[in-house]
């Protein structure tokens, strides 16, 4: 049957889109997913948690992070590194778990090089005005930091057209559902299942 090795699913979005909340929900409902939890230099927000939302670092210790390889990737994202740790990822993928990894274009284009087989998915607003709304009501920055993050937006946007896949997050419930749908059409794609069909094959010769 299918090889077990779990799936790698790269989810980028505008900040405040709502990714982290569809990937929080995909999680709750579904068994098999884990997110990887990042390390970044930002400052952690009222309710965050170390090493559940992301293991915060200073900038010597990401430094030290890059230079020992402990990041499958990293990038700058508006004055502040964000990266990927290796060794979660790669223990979670030989487990056959679905790997979520939540994170920004530049990071999303180096992973799809190394790991070619990942399906990436672009989280979009259903529009600009409730991007903003959410953004307000969310109040996690301040003036300056939603500028830099909407500029950053048009940055991003330019990426978005290379995802396979484009889901609009008008309603939770049904971006939810169309996450799972799109990874469980991944992992039966014709190319992760060759070996079974060469499987196949042997038991027929043999009839
Ligand atoms: P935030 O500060 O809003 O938590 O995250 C800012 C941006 O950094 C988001 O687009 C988020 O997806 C991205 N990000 C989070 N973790 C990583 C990571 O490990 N690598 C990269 N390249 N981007 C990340």
């Amino acid at each position: 049957m299918f090889d077990n090795k779990g799936n790698l699913i790269i989810v980028s979005g505008f900040s405040g889109c709502g990714k982290g909340t569809i990937v929080s929900e995909l999680i709750n409902r579904y068994d098999g997913y884990v997110v990887s939890v990042s390390a970044t230099t930002r400052k952690p927000r009222v309710n965050e948690v170390y090493g559940m939302h992301y293991f915060f670092k200073t900038e010597a210790e990401f430094e030290e992070m890059i230079k020992n390889g402990d990041l499958i990737e990293y990038a700058r994202y508006v004055d502040n590194y964000y990266g990927t740790p290796k060794v979660y990822v790669e223990n979670m993928l030989q487990a056959g778990k679905n790997v979520i990894l939540e994170i920004e274009v530049v990071g999303a284009k180096k992973i799809k090089e190394l790991y070619n087989d990942a399906v990436t998915i672009f989280v979009m607003p259903p529009s600009i005005a409730k991007l903003k709304d959410r953004l307000k009501n969310r109040a996690t920055e301040d003036e300056n930091s939603l500028k830099e993050r909407f500029d950053r937006s048009k940055e991003e946007l330019k990426y978005a057209r290379y995802y396979d896949y484009i889901l609009v997050n008008d309603n939770l419930d049904f971006a939810v559902e169309d996450m799972h749908s799109i990874v469980c059409a991944h992992k039966h794609k014709t190319k992760f299942n060759e070996e079974f069909l060469d499987e196949i094959k042997n038991e027929l010769d043999k009839v």
